[in-house]
């Protein structure tokens, strides 16, 4: 039997010092590509609070554990923040944070410093109450995600060697269960005119006409995309068009657009790719090139990992096991129902389960719509909640596994029926 309410009891003890070390993290800025000093505090909290190991892998992700069990479950907070953006927006310093009127405020109070908090401090939880001895459980804080959402995890699971059976993200979701997002990726579109004399324009091949026109036929595909009735509507915007020409006196012989694709269920890169040139041979120009641009930004330990920037959709199935388990620990410790939704943005998922087939789920403090605005808060009551709920997930998972083993049924390393749609 899972003591919920010891699990409850537990967090709130521990509220003031999981507010304390929000306050900590958020004192330190983090900009994707400079998380050194935040990883080095986040380590020293997780040796504090007796994690078994903390340490700094290649790219710069702080890895805890605690336990040695046969069974790897791994939860995922992304370290780094967006910057502060314009200060004048901000009532108070981003980066001097502080705790008012029932909130912690503060750049990442809500993407994602309040999740990556609640989560070690679940670290402490569970090994204080000596849950989930059939796992060994990692607690991993990944660099680079408001960059390139899942780059840190392809190099996690391929250098690293780290594959679990199901990671917990711990962005932002108002404390409900999600399963899945739309998915994203970034599309570059290339044209070239000949460029001659502006004088004398009728000489040349004007390369501007010809990105502009492939901007309205955009336009019009945007209209055309599908729609799911969990995530939404797939969608295309051109975010920036830049043209070259060797002088402001002569035609452009080069266009450049560069496009914004959100992905909904069955959409895919192929697919995504072969609209953008059909769109390009409606404007009368199927010579166009179309380009999925690479990520190459070194690490903050001038580490690079090539990143195609695709970020396929995913959703995990109401079918789950592990969605089960995730709502009934919820109703357990909470004693109502969950509420199980989407993120509308992008999360770390995009390069975990459709890549890896390795499953995943969302829950964390704040609420998203906080993300990467001015006056960022997170509520103080949504933290031990979530620490609570962390440790309730993984008490429920090492039950289930334990009922299920004294039946020699033990649960499935993958849940083959839980792989995303993209
Ligand atoms: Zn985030």
């Amino acid at each position: 039997m899972i003591d919920y309410a010891a699990i409850l009891e537990r967090a709130h003890k521990g509220e003031q010092e999981l507010v304390d070390f929000l306050v900590d993290l958020l004192a330190i800025p983090s900009p994707s590509g400079k998380e050194g000093r935040v990883t080095e505090r986040i380590a020293a909290e997780m040796r504090r609070l007796g994690f078994d190991e903390a340490r700094i892998d290649g790219l710069g992700n702080v890895i805890g554990r605690i336990g040695n069990g046969p069974r790897l479950v791994a939860f995922d907070a992304h370290v780094d923040t967006v910057e502060a953006g314009d200060r004048t927006q901000w009532s108070f310093d981003p980066f001097q944070p502080r705790v008012s009127e029932g909130k912690v405020w503060g750049r990442g109070a809500a993407d994602q410093k309040s999740g990556l908090a609640s989560m070690v401090h679940a670290g402490r939880i569970i090994r204080e109450l000596g849950l989930g001895r059939s796992f060994t459980l990692l607690f991993v804080g990944s660099v680079q995600e408001e960059d390139c959402e899942g780059m840190a995890w392809k190099y996690l699971v391929e250098e690293e060697k780290i594959r679990p059976e199901l990671v917990v993200l711990t962005e932002p979701t108002s404390l409900a269960i999600y399963r899945g997002h739309r998915g994203r990726m970034e599309i570059e579109v290339e044209v070239r005119g000949r460029s001659c004399h502006a004088s004398a324009p009728e000489r040349g091949d004007n390369a501007a006409y010809k990105g502009a026109r492939i901007a309205l036929e955009i336009e019009k595909l945007n209209e055309r995309l599908a729609t799911d009735v969990f995530l939404g509507k797939g969608t295309v915007a051109v975010t920036e068009i830049a043209s070259g020409s060797p002088s402001l006196c002569a035609v452009p012989d080069t266009t450049r657009l560069h496009l914004d694709r959100r992905l909904t269920a069955g959409e895919t890169k192929t697919s995504a790719v072969a609209e953008v040139r059909e769109a390009a041979g409606r404007a009368g120009i199927p010579e166009a090139e179309v380009i999925v641009p690479e990520y190459r930004v070194p690490s903050y330990t001038g580490k690079i990992v090539p990143y195609e920037k695709y970020f396929p959709t995913w959703v995990l199935e109401e079918s789950s096991s592990w969605l089960k388990s995730a709502a009934a620990a919820y109703a357990s410790l909470f004693g109502k129902e969950p509420k199980i939704d989407k993120w509308t943005f992008s999360t770390n998922g995009v390069g975990i389960m459709p890549v890896y087939g390795i499953p995943c789920l969302g829950f964390g403090p704040g609420h998203e719509p906080q993300a990467h605005a001015a006056d960022e808060y997170c509520p103080v009551r949504h933290l031990p909640l979530a620490a609570a709920f962390y440790a309730a997930l993984v008490a429920a998972l090492s039950d289930k596994s334990a009922a299920l083993s004294g039946k020699a049924a033990p649960m499935p390393a993958k849940d083959p029926a839980s792989v995303g749609k993209g």
